[in-house]
Protein backbone atom coordinates (compact mmCIF):
# COMPACT_ATOMS: atom_id res chain seq x y z
CA UNK A 1 0.00 0.00 0.00
CA UNK A 2 1.54 3.35 -1.11
CA UNK A 3 1.62 5.66 1.65
CA UNK A 4 1.76 9.72 1.94
CA UNK A 5 6.14 9.60 1.85
CA UNK A 6 6.06 6.94 -0.73
CA UNK A 7 4.57 9.58 -2.44
CA UNK A 8 6.77 12.56 -1.42
CA UNK A 9 3.59 14.11 0.16
CA UNK A 10 5.34 16.37 3.17
CA UNK A 11 3.59 15.85 6.42
CA UNK A 12 2.32 18.81 8.10
CA UNK A 13 1.86 19.97 12.06
CA UNK A 14 -0.85 21.91 11.94
CA UNK A 15 -1.10 24.45 14.29
CA UNK A 16 -3.26 26.94 11.80
CA UNK A 17 -6.47 25.99 11.87
CA UNK A 18 -9.05 23.17 10.37
CA UNK A 19 -8.38 24.18 6.19
CA UNK A 20 -9.40 22.31 3.68
CA UNK A 21 -6.14 22.93 1.86
CA UNK A 22 -3.84 21.34 4.47
CA UNK A 23 -6.53 18.45 5.10
CA UNK A 24 -8.66 19.53 7.52
CA UNK A 25 -8.61 17.92 10.42
CA UNK A 26 -7.10 14.25 11.94
CA UNK A 27 -10.17 11.60 12.19
CA UNK A 28 -10.62 10.08 15.43
CA UNK A 29 -10.71 6.49 16.31
CA UNK A 30 -14.65 6.14 16.20
CA UNK A 31 -15.19 7.92 12.88
CA UNK A 32 -12.47 5.85 11.10
CA UNK A 33 -14.54 2.92 12.05
CA UNK A 34 -17.69 4.01 11.48
CA UNK A 35 -16.62 4.84 7.67
CA UNK A 36 -15.07 1.35 7.70
CA UNK A 37 -18.25 -0.09 9.27
CA UNK A 38 -20.03 1.72 6.50
CA UNK A 39 -18.05 0.75 3.50
CA UNK A 40 -19.29 -3.23 4.26
CA UNK A 41 -22.60 -3.54 2.56
CA UNK A 42 -24.80 -1.88 0.40
CA UNK A 43 -27.99 0.55 1.47
CA UNK A 44 -30.78 2.03 -0.11
CA UNK A 45 -29.35 5.84 0.24
CA UNK A 46 -32.32 8.23 0.46
CA UNK A 47 -33.60 5.93 3.24
CA UNK A 48 -29.75 5.89 4.99
CA UNK A 49 -30.12 10.00 4.60
CA UNK A 50 -33.73 10.20 6.20
CA UNK A 51 -32.85 7.86 8.93
CA UNK A 52 -29.17 9.77 9.82
CA UNK A 53 -31.54 12.69 9.74
CA UNK A 54 -33.53 11.94 12.10
CA UNK A 55 -30.93 11.06 14.22
CA UNK A 56 -29.07 14.19 13.45
CA UNK A 57 -31.93 16.55 14.00
CA UNK A 58 -32.42 14.17 17.52
CA UNK A 59 -28.81 14.60 18.34
CA UNK A 60 -29.03 18.51 17.57
CA UNK A 61 -32.50 19.10 18.97
CA UNK A 62 -33.55 20.12 15.59
CA UNK A 63 -37.06 19.48 13.64
CA UNK A 64 -35.51 17.90 10.61
CA UNK A 65 -31.44 17.85 9.53
CA UNK A 66 -29.81 16.30 6.37
CA UNK A 67 -26.24 15.52 5.78
CA UNK A 68 -23.82 16.57 3.28
CA UNK A 69 -20.59 16.36 1.20
CA UNK A 70 -19.14 19.74 2.72
CA UNK A 71 -20.41 23.19 4.40
CA UNK A 72 -20.14 24.70 0.62
CA UNK A 73 -21.73 22.04 -0.72
CA UNK A 74 -24.38 22.40 2.23
CA UNK A 75 -24.31 25.96 1.02
CA UNK A 76 -25.80 25.64 -2.22
CA UNK A 77 -27.87 22.83 -1.47
CA UNK A 78 -29.88 25.12 0.94
CA UNK A 79 -29.84 27.69 -1.67
CA UNK A 80 -31.81 25.46 -4.13
CA UNK A 81 -33.82 24.23 -1.63
CA UNK A 82 -35.18 27.86 -0.83
CA UNK A 83 -35.06 28.62 -4.46
CA UNK A 84 -37.47 26.10 -5.19
CA UNK A 85 -38.94 24.26 -1.88
CA UNK A 86 -39.79 20.48 -2.55
CA UNK A 87 -41.83 21.96 -6.01
CA UNK A 88 -39.96 19.24 -8.82
CA UNK A 89 -41.06 21.60 -11.33
CA UNK A 90 -39.00 24.42 -10.44
CA UNK A 91 -35.71 21.94 -9.45
CA UNK A 92 -36.33 20.66 -13.03
CA UNK A 93 -35.91 24.23 -14.40
CA UNK A 94 -32.83 25.00 -12.61
CA UNK A 95 -30.24 26.74 -12.38
CA UNK A 96 -32.52 29.00 -13.93
CA UNK A 97 -36.37 28.54 -14.88
CA UNK A 98 -39.42 30.54 -12.40
CA UNK A 99 -37.75 29.87 -9.00
CA UNK A 100 -36.79 33.32 -6.79
CA UNK A 101 -33.38 34.29 -7.96
CA UNK A 102 -31.89 36.66 -4.97
CA UNK A 103 -30.14 35.84 -2.37
CA UNK A 104 -29.85 39.06 0.65
CA UNK A 105 -26.03 38.97 2.39
CA UNK A 106 -24.96 41.88 4.56
CA UNK A 107 -22.03 43.51 2.75
CA UNK A 108 -19.76 42.81 5.95
CA UNK A 109 -20.90 38.62 5.20
CA UNK A 110 -19.53 38.60 1.96
CA UNK A 111 -16.71 35.86 2.00
CA UNK A 112 -15.19 33.58 -0.45
CA UNK A 113 -17.35 30.80 0.28
CA UNK A 114 -20.71 33.03 -0.97
CA UNK A 115 -19.86 32.04 -4.37
CA UNK A 116 -22.05 28.54 -3.58
CA UNK A 117 -24.95 30.88 -4.56
CA UNK A 118 -23.94 31.78 -8.13
CA UNK A 119 -22.95 28.21 -8.37
CA UNK A 120 -27.06 27.83 -7.06
CA UNK A 121 -27.83 29.92 -9.79
CA UNK A 122 -28.73 32.84 -7.64
CA UNK A 123 -27.14 36.19 -7.59
CA UNK A 124 -26.18 38.18 -4.10
CA UNK A 125 -27.87 41.55 -3.54
CA UNK A 126 -25.53 43.30 -0.49
CA UNK A 127 -27.07 45.43 1.89
CA UNK A 128 -25.81 47.54 4.83
CA UNK A 129 -21.67 48.28 4.59
CA UNK A 130 -18.40 47.88 5.93
CA UNK A 131 -19.49 50.16 9.04
CA UNK A 132 -23.20 49.28 10.20
CA UNK A 133 -26.81 48.15 8.63
CA UNK A 134 -29.67 49.38 9.18
CA UNK A 135 -33.37 47.63 9.30
CA UNK A 136 -34.59 49.20 6.46
CA UNK A 137 -31.85 48.67 4.05
CA UNK A 138 -32.62 44.69 4.31
CA UNK A 139 -36.63 45.48 4.34
CA UNK A 140 -35.94 47.24 1.18
CA UNK A 141 -33.60 45.10 -0.73
CA UNK A 142 -36.68 42.13 0.02
CA UNK A 143 -38.49 41.60 -3.15
CA UNK A 144 -40.98 38.71 -4.60
CA UNK A 145 -37.25 37.77 -6.37
CA UNK A 146 -35.73 37.00 -3.02
CA UNK A 147 -35.07 33.64 -1.89
CA UNK A 148 -33.54 33.62 1.24
CA UNK A 149 -31.38 35.93 3.49
CA UNK A 150 -27.88 34.52 3.90
CA UNK A 151 -26.26 35.36 7.15
CA UNK A 152 -22.91 34.61 7.99
CA UNK A 153 -22.27 33.67 11.96
CA UNK A 154 -19.39 34.59 13.97
CA UNK A 155 -18.30 36.67 16.51
CA UNK A 156 -15.81 38.11 14.36
CA UNK A 157 -18.19 39.54 11.68
CA UNK A 158 -20.80 40.54 14.01
CA UNK A 159 -20.18 44.34 13.89
CA UNK A 160 -20.88 45.75 11.03
CA UNK A 161 -24.31 43.53 10.96
CA UNK A 162 -27.89 43.45 11.81
CA UNK A 163 -27.82 40.40 14.83
CA UNK A 164 -29.45 37.26 13.69
CA UNK A 165 -32.38 37.81 15.58
CA UNK A 166 -33.20 40.95 14.06
CA UNK A 167 -32.44 39.61 10.64
CA UNK A 168 -35.34 36.78 11.15
CA UNK A 169 -37.62 39.26 12.01
CA UNK A 170 -37.62 41.24 9.14
CA UNK A 171 -37.33 38.46 7.29
CA UNK A 172 -39.65 36.00 8.34
CA UNK A 173 -42.62 39.19 8.30
CA UNK A 174 -42.08 39.20 4.44
CA UNK A 175 -42.32 35.27 4.55
CA UNK A 176 -38.39 34.60 3.65
CA UNK A 177 -36.05 32.07 4.98
CA UNK A 178 -32.92 32.79 6.78
CA UNK A 179 -29.65 30.22 6.34
CA UNK A 180 -27.31 30.73 8.46
CA UNK A 181 -23.64 29.90 7.67
CA UNK A 182 -22.36 28.36 10.65
CA UNK A 183 -19.74 26.25 8.86
CA UNK A 184 -16.77 26.73 11.31
CA UNK A 185 -18.92 27.57 14.29
CA UNK A 186 -18.23 25.01 16.18
CA UNK A 187 -17.45 24.59 19.36
CA UNK A 188 -19.74 25.47 21.20
CA UNK A 189 -21.76 22.49 20.61
CA UNK A 190 -25.31 24.62 21.85
CA UNK A 191 -24.89 26.47 18.08
CA UNK A 192 -26.19 22.90 16.47
CA UNK A 193 -29.34 24.51 17.75
CA UNK A 194 -28.97 28.19 18.72
CA UNK A 195 -29.20 29.23 15.10
CA UNK A 196 -32.25 27.49 14.66
CA UNK A 197 -34.11 26.53 17.49
CA UNK A 198 -33.11 29.74 19.74
CA UNK A 199 -32.95 31.82 17.10
CA UNK A 200 -35.31 31.15 14.70
CA UNK A 201 -32.86 30.79 11.91
CA UNK A 202 -34.69 28.39 9.10
CA UNK A 203 -31.26 26.53 8.62
CA UNK A 204 -27.70 26.24 9.55
CA UNK A 205 -25.43 24.46 7.67
CA UNK A 206 -22.06 22.87 9.38
CA UNK A 207 -18.71 21.70 8.51
CA UNK A 208 -18.36 18.08 9.45
CA UNK A 209 -14.58 18.25 8.33
CA UNK A 210 -13.38 21.18 11.07
CA UNK A 211 -13.65 21.05 14.71
CA UNK A 212 -16.45 18.23 14.46
CA UNK A 213 -13.64 15.94 12.93
CA UNK A 214 -15.85 14.17 10.76
CA UNK A 215 -14.92 12.81 7.24
CA UNK A 216 -13.18 16.00 5.23
CA UNK A 217 -16.06 15.66 2.48
CA UNK A 218 -19.03 15.86 5.32
CA UNK A 219 -20.99 18.27 6.76
CA UNK A 220 -24.82 18.95 7.66
CA UNK A 221 -27.68 20.94 7.41
CA UNK A 222 -30.45 21.43 10.52
CA UNK A 223 -33.44 22.94 10.69
CA UNK A 224 -37.09 22.77 9.52
CA UNK A 225 -38.67 20.04 8.21
CA UNK A 226 -40.25 21.68 5.42
CA UNK A 227 -36.75 23.01 3.87
CA UNK A 228 -34.81 20.07 4.65
CA UNK A 229 -37.15 18.23 2.59
CA UNK A 230 -36.41 20.68 -0.25
CA UNK A 231 -32.84 20.05 0.26
CA UNK A 232 -33.56 16.38 -0.07
CA UNK A 233 -35.17 16.75 -2.86
CA UNK A 234 -32.18 18.75 -4.88
CA UNK A 235 -29.33 16.49 -3.19
CA UNK A 236 -28.29 13.63 -4.33
CA UNK A 237 -28.45 10.56 -5.33
CA UNK A 238 -31.27 12.62 -7.51
CA UNK A 239 -30.04 12.76 -10.41
CA UNK A 240 -30.95 16.58 -10.31
CA UNK A 241 -29.21 20.05 -10.52
CA UNK A 242 -26.72 19.47 -7.07
CA UNK A 243 -26.01 15.78 -7.95
CA UNK A 244 -22.20 16.42 -8.57
CA UNK A 245 -22.41 16.62 -4.52
CA UNK A 246 -22.91 13.63 -3.32
CA UNK A 247 -22.06 12.26 -0.09
CA UNK A 248 -20.72 8.80 0.09
CA UNK A 249 -22.47 6.48 2.75
CA UNK A 250 -19.11 6.08 4.45
CA UNK A 251 -18.79 9.87 4.65
CA UNK A 252 -22.33 10.01 6.20
CA UNK A 253 -22.47 7.20 8.85
CA UNK A 254 -18.64 8.62 9.50
CA UNK A 255 -20.38 11.99 10.35
CA UNK A 256 -23.24 10.87 12.38
CA UNK A 257 -20.05 9.25 14.85
CA UNK A 258 -18.12 12.71 14.70
CA UNK A 259 -21.25 14.18 15.58
CA UNK A 260 -22.18 11.73 18.66
CA UNK A 261 -18.55 11.80 19.64
CA UNK A 262 -18.21 16.07 19.59
CA UNK A 263 -21.35 16.32 21.75
CA UNK A 264 -20.28 13.99 24.28
CA UNK A 265 -16.20 15.54 24.33
CA UNK A 266 -15.91 17.44 27.71
CA UNK A 267 -15.70 20.44 26.38
CA UNK A 268 -14.46 22.40 29.65
CA UNK A 269 -11.96 19.79 29.78
CA UNK A 270 -11.14 20.42 25.61
CA UNK A 271 -10.45 24.62 27.10
CA UNK A 272 -8.55 24.05 29.62
CA UNK A 273 -6.00 21.64 28.03
CA UNK A 274 -6.06 24.35 25.08
CA UNK A 275 -4.96 27.11 27.73
CA UNK A 276 -2.28 24.98 28.75
CA UNK A 277 -0.87 24.31 25.36
CA UNK A 278 -0.95 28.37 24.66
CA UNK A 279 0.21 28.90 28.26
CA UNK A 280 3.24 26.97 28.02
CA UNK A 281 4.27 27.97 24.54
CA UNK A 282 4.03 31.71 25.79
CA UNK A 283 6.31 30.51 28.88
CA UNK A 284 8.67 29.60 26.04
CA UNK A 285 9.46 32.43 24.00
CA UNK A 286 9.39 34.52 27.56
CA UNK A 287 12.88 37.32 27.58
CA UNK A 288 14.01 36.57 23.81
CA UNK A 289 14.70 40.07 22.84
CA UNK A 290 12.48 41.11 19.82
CA UNK A 291 9.96 38.05 20.26
CA UNK A 292 6.20 39.48 22.03
CA UNK A 293 4.04 35.88 23.08
CA UNK A 294 0.59 36.42 23.97
CA UNK A 295 -2.46 35.32 24.18
CA UNK A 296 -4.85 36.01 21.10
CA UNK A 297 -8.92 35.46 21.99
CA UNK A 298 -10.91 34.28 20.12
CA UNK A 299 -9.70 32.19 17.45
CA UNK A 300 -10.21 33.30 13.41
CA UNK A 301 -13.35 32.06 13.00
CA UNK A 302 -14.77 34.19 16.29
CA UNK A 303 -14.49 30.44 18.39
CA UNK A 304 -13.93 30.66 21.85
CA UNK A 305 -10.46 28.93 20.92
CA UNK A 306 -6.92 30.75 22.33
CA UNK A 307 -4.64 31.16 20.31
CA UNK A 308 -0.86 32.19 20.31
CA UNK A 309 0.24 35.30 18.75
CA UNK A 310 3.96 35.59 18.51
CA UNK A 311 5.29 39.06 17.15
CA UNK A 312 8.06 39.55 16.53
CA UNK A 313 10.51 42.97 15.67
CA UNK A 314 12.58 42.10 12.78
CA UNK A 315 15.27 44.46 13.55
CA UNK A 316 16.01 42.95 16.60
CA UNK A 317 15.43 39.37 15.78
CA UNK A 318 16.14 39.38 12.12
CA UNK A 319 13.00 37.73 11.09
CA UNK A 320 9.50 38.76 10.49
CA UNK A 321 6.17 36.69 11.24
CA UNK A 322 5.75 36.48 7.36
CA UNK A 323 9.87 35.26 7.36
CA UNK A 324 9.11 32.82 10.03
CA UNK A 325 5.82 31.43 8.24
CA UNK A 326 7.41 30.75 5.20
CA UNK A 327 10.69 29.20 7.13
CA UNK A 328 8.30 26.71 8.78
CA UNK A 329 7.23 25.94 5.27
CA UNK A 330 10.52 24.29 4.77
CA UNK A 331 11.31 22.40 7.83
CA UNK A 332 10.42 18.87 8.05
CA UNK A 333 7.47 18.11 9.33
CA UNK A 334 6.26 21.39 7.73
CA UNK A 335 4.73 23.33 10.32
CA UNK A 336 1.83 25.69 9.37
CA UNK A 337 1.25 28.64 10.96
CA UNK A 338 -0.99 31.68 10.41
CA UNK A 339 0.19 35.08 9.68
CA UNK A 340 -0.93 37.91 10.97
CA UNK A 341 -0.06 41.02 8.95
CA UNK A 342 4.04 41.44 8.21
CA UNK A 343 5.11 41.11 11.85
CA UNK A 344 3.20 38.56 13.61
CA UNK A 345 2.10 34.60 13.14
CA UNK A 346 -0.76 32.72 14.95
CA UNK A 347 -0.82 29.25 16.64
CA UNK A 348 -3.47 27.13 17.19
CA UNK A 349 -3.59 24.22 19.68
CA UNK A 350 -7.10 22.72 18.66
CA UNK A 351 -6.15 21.13 15.39
CA UNK A 352 -3.05 19.47 17.00
CA UNK A 353 -2.65 15.58 17.21
CA UNK A 354 -1.42 14.88 20.92
CA UNK A 355 2.69 16.08 21.84
CA UNK A 356 2.49 18.02 18.21
CA UNK A 357 2.52 21.77 20.44
CA UNK A 358 6.24 20.33 21.44
CA UNK A 359 7.28 20.26 17.87
CA UNK A 360 5.29 23.41 17.12
CA UNK A 361 7.61 25.45 19.59
CA UNK A 362 10.68 23.72 19.19
CA UNK A 363 10.72 24.42 15.39
CA UNK A 364 9.68 27.99 15.61
CA UNK A 365 12.53 28.29 18.02
CA UNK A 366 15.45 26.68 15.94
CA UNK A 367 13.75 29.28 13.04
CA UNK A 368 14.64 31.87 15.29
CA UNK A 369 18.02 31.12 16.16
CA UNK A 370 17.35 29.70 19.76
CA UNK A 371 17.08 26.31 19.35
CA UNK A 372 17.87 23.58 21.93
C1 LIG B 1 -14.95 26.29 6.03
C2 LIG B 1 -16.08 27.18 5.68
C3 LIG B 1 -16.96 26.83 4.65
C4 LIG B 1 -16.75 25.60 3.80
O1 LIG B 1 -16.85 24.42 4.54
P1 LIG B 1 -16.48 23.00 3.87
O2 LIG B 1 -17.04 21.99 4.82
O3 LIG B 1 -14.99 22.95 3.79
O4 LIG B 1 -17.12 22.94 2.53
C5 LIG B 1 -18.02 27.67 4.40
N1 LIG B 1 -18.23 28.80 5.12
C6 LIG B 1 -17.39 29.18 6.11
C7 LIG B 1 -17.67 30.43 6.89
C8 LIG B 1 -16.29 28.38 6.43
O5 LIG B 1 -15.46 28.75 7.42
Amino acid sequence: MTNYSDLGARRIINAEAFRTYIGGSLLPQEVLEAMAQASSMHVYIVDLQDRIGKRLAALTRNEAAFPVSGAAAGLVIATLACRTGPDLAAITGLPHGPSRDEVIIHSSHRIPYDRAVDVAGARLITVGNAFTTHDHELEAAISHRTAMVLYVAGAHLSRAALSLETTVEIAHARGIPVVVDAAAQLPPPSNLWGFTVEKRADLAVFSGGKALRGPQSSGLIVGTSRLIAACAANAPPHQRYARAMKTGKEEMMGLLAAVERFLLLDHDLLSKEYERIVGEWIARFQGIPGVTATRAFPNEAGQPVPRLRLELDPTVIGVSGRDLHRALWEVDPIVAVEPDGDLAVFATPDTLDFGEEEVVVDSILKVLGRGR
